[in-house]
């Protein structure tokens, strides 16, 4: 994937894991969680990073919505015990 930064809090991000299913690059409008500011982000079509706005997080179904939170949950938790 392309080099693009966290709109938070300025990390270079060039690289995502993905949680569940098989594994592929991100695409366009996929979800993610910063690893540095637990910022909740979304790709845009351009491949961008910009922060999930509150209605994007209301437009994902109930089950990503609870993995997406649940992992930023966990990244919190890690950048807490740091
Ligand atoms: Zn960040």
């Amino acid at each position: 994937m392309n080099r693009v930064q966290c709109p938070n809090c300025g990390r270079i991000v060039d690289r995502a894991t993905r949680i569940g299913g098989t594994v592929r690059p991100p695409l366009p409008y996929d979800v993610a969680v910063c690893c540095r500011c637990a910022a909740l982000l979304e790709f845009g079509d351009d491949m961008e990073i910009r922060l999930l706005s509150n209605e994007a997080l209301m437009r994902l179904d109930e089950g990503h919505r609870d993995l997406l939170l649940k992992a930023k949950g966990e990244v919190d938790r890690m950048l807490r015990s740091c």
